[in-house]
């Protein structure tokens, strides 16, 4: 049975948000609980599901303004890197669960992997889960997150893309932004067509090509 995972796409900044969980089961998670948190909680619902945790690729605004109003619903575990914590507003800071490197978490019977990608912020993170990786904005179809905001860094951008080209090429990518020609890709997808992991043999070539910038 594959993997049960909704997108949808939600706010002027073309979010994707994410409904992730094991098929035949209730628990789910978000991804980025963003913009519309009741339709995207309708929508589980819809498809008989429950949110039970609420996983954000990072602290930006227009990943986390649903944050407040998941806290606010009860029932819904929130958690972000421990680098991005601090990021988030003041009061909601307490009632998020920070998470290291390589920590999962289950959802239901599904484990979802935290893969720690820094690079556009601190805590930037993909999530793993069977064969999909929800690349947040690290990684798009076609691009990559920008590294210019505050916390960016794009030495460490390039090695994160080469710790994500590294996967397996029928990892289906999962992109936290709807840029590219396509809403969902996958590694190998990737690897032939994002002129960013052809940059990945060497630092200079890719600290010195730029691009449209992402957010
Ligand atoms: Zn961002």
């Amino acid at each position: 049975m594959p993997l049960y995972v909704r997108q949808l796409k939600l706010g002027p900044m073309e979010n994707f948000v994410y409904l992730v969980g094991a098929p035949e089961a209730r628990e789910t998670a978000i991804i980025d609980a963003a913009w519309d948190v009741e339709g995207a909680l309708q929508a589980a619902e819809e498809d008989g599901r429950t949110v039970t945790h609420a996983l954000f690729s990072h602290h930006h605004f227009d990943h986390v303004n649903g944050l407040p109003e998941i806290l606010a619903r009860g029932g819904i575990r929130p958690l972000v890197h421990a680098a991005d914590l601090p990021h988030l507003a003041p009061e909601v800071q307490r009632s998020v669960t920070p998470f290291s490197a390589g920590d999962s978490v289950e959802v239901g019977p599904l484990r979802i992997r935290a893969f720690h990608t820094p690079g556009h912020t601190p805590g930037s993170t993909c999530y793993e889960a069977d064969d999909a990786l929800f690349g947040g904005d690290t990684v798009f179809v076609g691009a990559c997150g920008r590294c210019d905001l505050a916390g960016g860094d794009p030495e460490q951008m390039f090695e994160s893309l080469k710790r994500v080209s590294q996967l397996p090429g029928e990892t289906r990518l999962y992109p936290g932004h709807d840029y590219g020609d396509v809403p969902v890709s996958s590694i190998a997808r990737e690897r032939e067509k994002n002129p960013y992991f052809q940059k990945l043999s060497s630092l200079t070539d890719f600290l010195g090509y730029r691009m449209r910038p992402r957010r």
